[in-house]
Protein backbone atom coordinates (compact mmCIF):
# COMPACT_ATOMS: atom_id res chain seq x y z
CA UNK A 1 0.00 0.00 0.00
CA UNK A 2 0.96 3.55 -1.07
CA UNK A 3 2.17 6.01 1.48
CA UNK A 4 -0.80 7.07 3.49
CA UNK A 5 -0.94 11.05 4.38
CA UNK A 6 -2.57 12.25 7.71
CA UNK A 7 -6.13 12.48 6.23
CA UNK A 8 -5.65 8.84 4.68
CA UNK A 9 -4.59 7.77 7.91
CA UNK A 10 -7.45 9.31 9.62
CA UNK A 11 -9.80 7.71 6.61
CA UNK A 12 -8.92 3.72 7.55
CA UNK A 13 -8.66 4.36 11.49
CA UNK A 14 -12.24 5.50 10.69
CA UNK A 15 -13.70 3.05 7.85
CA UNK A 16 -11.26 -0.07 7.78
CA UNK A 17 -13.34 -2.07 8.82
CA UNK A 18 -16.48 -1.36 7.75
CA UNK A 19 -18.05 -3.29 4.95
CA UNK A 20 -19.52 -2.20 1.95
CA UNK A 21 -18.19 1.17 1.95
CA UNK A 22 -19.18 1.94 -1.45
CA UNK A 23 -22.94 2.07 -0.56
CA UNK A 24 -22.24 4.28 3.05
CA UNK A 25 -22.94 7.98 2.42
CA UNK A 26 -21.65 9.03 5.89
CA UNK A 27 -17.65 7.86 3.73
CA UNK A 28 -18.38 9.65 1.00
CA UNK A 29 -19.17 12.70 2.61
CA UNK A 30 -15.97 12.35 4.47
CA UNK A 31 -14.00 11.78 0.88
CA UNK A 32 -15.20 15.57 0.45
CA UNK A 33 -12.72 16.68 2.66
CA UNK A 34 -10.21 14.15 3.20
CA UNK A 35 -9.49 13.56 -0.33
CA UNK A 36 -9.68 16.92 -1.41
CA UNK A 37 -7.91 18.31 -4.32
CA UNK A 38 -6.54 14.88 -4.56
CA UNK A 39 -6.52 12.04 -7.64
CA UNK A 40 -8.32 8.81 -7.55
CA UNK A 41 -7.56 6.25 -10.21
CA UNK A 42 -10.70 4.53 -11.70
CA UNK A 43 -10.84 1.21 -13.41
CA UNK A 44 -11.61 2.16 -16.67
CA UNK A 45 -9.05 2.72 -19.69
CA UNK A 46 -8.15 6.37 -20.42
CA UNK A 47 -10.19 6.29 -23.88
CA UNK A 48 -12.42 8.76 -25.04
CA UNK A 49 -16.27 6.96 -24.89
CA UNK A 50 -15.15 5.77 -21.14
CA UNK A 51 -14.23 9.21 -20.28
CA UNK A 52 -17.25 10.74 -21.89
CA UNK A 53 -19.18 8.32 -19.54
CA UNK A 54 -17.77 9.78 -16.39
CA UNK A 55 -17.98 13.26 -17.57
CA UNK A 56 -21.53 13.02 -18.10
CA UNK A 57 -21.18 11.80 -14.24
CA UNK A 58 -19.99 15.01 -13.15
CA UNK A 59 -22.76 17.65 -12.23
CA UNK A 60 -21.36 20.20 -11.96
CA UNK A 61 -23.57 23.61 -10.99
CA UNK A 62 -23.12 26.49 -13.49
CA UNK A 63 -22.12 29.64 -11.79
CA UNK A 64 -21.36 28.03 -8.59
CA UNK A 65 -18.13 27.05 -8.00
CA UNK A 66 -15.39 27.59 -10.20
CA UNK A 67 -12.86 26.02 -7.91
CA UNK A 68 -10.88 23.90 -10.63
CA UNK A 69 -10.48 27.39 -12.83
CA UNK A 70 -8.19 28.60 -10.12
CA UNK A 71 -5.28 27.03 -10.29
CA UNK A 72 -2.63 29.24 -11.45
CA UNK A 73 -1.60 28.24 -14.93
CA UNK A 74 -3.71 26.12 -17.48
CA UNK A 75 -2.03 24.16 -20.56
CA UNK A 76 -2.98 25.25 -24.46
CA UNK A 77 -2.32 23.91 -27.51
CA UNK A 78 -1.73 26.79 -29.87
CA UNK A 79 -4.47 26.26 -31.92
CA UNK A 80 -6.82 26.52 -28.62
CA UNK A 81 -4.56 29.54 -27.57
CA UNK A 82 -5.12 31.36 -31.42
CA UNK A 83 -9.22 30.76 -30.83
CA UNK A 84 -8.90 32.29 -27.65
CA UNK A 85 -7.19 35.61 -29.21
CA UNK A 86 -9.38 35.54 -32.17
CA UNK A 87 -12.61 34.77 -30.51
CA UNK A 88 -12.52 37.18 -27.43
CA UNK A 89 -10.58 39.87 -29.13
CA UNK A 90 -8.70 40.79 -26.27
CA UNK A 91 -4.96 40.46 -25.14
CA UNK A 92 -4.50 36.22 -23.15
CA UNK A 93 -2.35 36.63 -20.64
CA UNK A 94 -0.15 33.60 -21.29
CA UNK A 95 3.43 32.26 -20.91
CA UNK A 96 5.49 29.48 -22.58
CA UNK A 97 7.97 26.88 -20.47
CA UNK A 98 11.65 26.14 -21.56
CA UNK A 99 9.49 23.05 -23.84
CA UNK A 100 7.55 25.50 -25.94
CA UNK A 101 4.63 24.21 -23.99
CA UNK A 102 2.09 27.16 -23.67
CA UNK A 103 -0.50 27.90 -20.59
CA UNK A 104 -2.64 30.46 -19.67
CA UNK A 105 -1.51 32.84 -16.49
CA UNK A 106 -4.10 32.85 -14.11
CA UNK A 107 -2.23 33.43 -11.22
CA UNK A 108 -4.98 36.01 -10.37
CA UNK A 109 -7.60 33.88 -11.08
CA UNK A 110 -8.44 32.71 -15.03
CA UNK A 111 -8.73 35.95 -17.01
CA UNK A 112 -12.41 34.09 -18.27
CA UNK A 113 -14.10 33.24 -15.20
CA UNK A 114 -16.91 36.23 -14.28
CA UNK A 115 -19.03 35.86 -11.70
CA UNK A 116 -18.40 31.80 -11.77
CA UNK A 117 -19.03 31.25 -15.32
CA UNK A 118 -16.37 30.57 -17.87
CA UNK A 119 -17.14 33.30 -20.19
CA UNK A 120 -15.11 31.00 -23.29
CA UNK A 121 -17.26 28.11 -22.39
CA UNK A 122 -17.80 26.85 -26.15
CA UNK A 123 -14.47 27.00 -27.46
CA UNK A 124 -12.43 26.93 -23.57
CA UNK A 125 -9.32 24.93 -24.14
CA UNK A 126 -8.92 21.22 -24.15
CA UNK A 127 -7.90 20.41 -20.17
CA UNK A 128 -10.94 22.71 -19.07
CA UNK A 129 -13.33 20.19 -20.99
CA UNK A 130 -11.86 17.40 -19.46
CA UNK A 131 -11.48 18.20 -15.85
CA UNK A 132 -12.23 16.47 -13.57
CA UNK A 133 -10.28 13.91 -15.59
CA UNK A 134 -6.71 14.64 -15.33
CA UNK A 135 -3.94 13.22 -16.78
CA UNK A 136 -4.09 9.00 -17.11
CA UNK A 137 -2.45 7.08 -14.67
CA UNK A 138 -0.13 4.76 -16.45
CA UNK A 139 -0.22 0.84 -15.07
CA UNK A 140 1.10 -2.38 -15.97
CA UNK A 141 -1.56 -5.08 -16.47
CA UNK A 142 -1.11 -9.03 -15.30
CA UNK A 143 0.21 -9.77 -18.81
CA UNK A 144 2.59 -7.32 -18.91
CA UNK A 145 1.03 -4.56 -21.22
CA UNK A 146 1.09 -0.87 -20.56
CA UNK A 147 -1.93 0.33 -20.14
CA UNK A 148 -3.70 3.98 -18.72
CA UNK A 149 -6.41 4.36 -16.82
CA UNK A 150 -8.75 7.16 -16.24
CA UNK A 151 -7.72 9.48 -13.31
CA UNK A 152 -10.13 11.88 -11.21
CA UNK A 153 -9.20 14.89 -9.59
CA UNK A 154 -11.48 15.61 -6.01
CA UNK A 155 -11.29 18.92 -6.41
CA UNK A 156 -15.02 19.01 -5.70
CA UNK A 157 -18.41 17.42 -4.18
CA UNK A 158 -19.69 16.95 -8.21
CA UNK A 159 -16.32 15.06 -8.89
CA UNK A 160 -16.73 12.55 -5.90
CA UNK A 161 -20.25 11.86 -7.13
CA UNK A 162 -18.71 10.48 -10.15
CA UNK A 163 -16.29 8.94 -8.67
CA UNK A 164 -18.85 6.87 -6.30
CA UNK A 165 -21.06 6.65 -9.03
CA UNK A 166 -18.77 4.60 -11.36
CA UNK A 167 -17.60 2.72 -8.05
CA UNK A 168 -21.32 1.74 -7.08
CA UNK A 169 -21.41 -0.12 -10.64
CA UNK A 170 -18.27 -1.95 -10.40
CA UNK A 171 -18.40 -3.16 -6.76
CA UNK A 172 -21.62 -4.35 -7.92
CA UNK A 173 -20.54 -7.36 -9.70
CA UNK A 174 -19.23 -8.42 -6.35
CA UNK A 175 -15.63 -9.37 -7.44
CA UNK A 176 -14.00 -5.86 -5.87
CA UNK A 177 -14.62 -4.50 -2.91
CA UNK A 178 -13.10 -0.59 -1.84
CA UNK A 179 -10.75 0.28 0.31
CA UNK A 180 -10.86 3.35 2.39
CA UNK A 181 -8.62 5.13 0.35
CA UNK A 182 -10.51 4.57 -2.30
CA UNK A 183 -8.20 1.77 -4.23
CA UNK A 184 -9.96 -1.61 -5.05
CA UNK A 185 -9.10 -4.89 -4.58
CA UNK A 186 -10.49 -8.20 -5.28
CA UNK A 187 -13.23 -9.88 -3.11
CA UNK A 188 -12.25 -12.82 -1.23
CA UNK A 189 -13.90 -15.85 -2.65
CA UNK A 190 -15.38 -16.69 0.96
CA UNK A 191 -17.20 -13.49 0.61
CA UNK A 192 -15.54 -11.79 3.32
CA UNK A 193 -13.22 -9.70 1.63
CA UNK A 194 -9.46 -8.51 3.40
CA UNK A 195 -10.92 -5.56 5.33
CA UNK A 196 -10.68 -6.94 8.15
CA UNK A 197 -6.89 -8.21 7.56
CA UNK A 198 -5.47 -5.35 7.02
S1 LIG B 1 -14.57 22.28 -9.22
FE1 LIG B 1 -16.15 20.79 -9.83
S2 LIG B 1 -18.14 21.72 -9.31
FE2 LIG B 1 -16.55 23.33 -9.27
S3 LIG B 1 -16.68 24.27 -11.32
FE3 LIG B 1 -15.06 22.69 -11.36
S4 LIG B 1 -16.11 20.79 -12.06
FE4 LIG B 1 -17.69 22.24 -11.42
S1 LIG C 1 -11.00 28.96 -19.67
FE1 LIG C 1 -12.96 28.82 -18.63
S2 LIG C 1 -13.07 26.72 -17.80
FE2 LIG C 1 -10.89 27.17 -18.30
S3 LIG C 1 -9.97 27.96 -16.40
FE3 LIG C 1 -10.70 29.74 -17.59
S4 LIG C 1 -12.77 30.17 -16.85
FE4 LIG C 1 -12.22 28.08 -16.20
Amino acid sequence: MADLDLSEMKMFAKWHATRDLVNNREFWNDCVSAYLDKCVTLPMYDEPAEREAVLKLVRCPPGQCGACCAYEKVAVTLAEYDTLVKNTNQAVSSFSDNNGNIFLDCKNGCQFLKSNICTVYSFRPSVCRAFPIVEPKEAVNQDGARLKQIQVRLKCAAAVEAVRAVFIKVCSTGKVMLLPDLSLIPEYENGKGALGAI
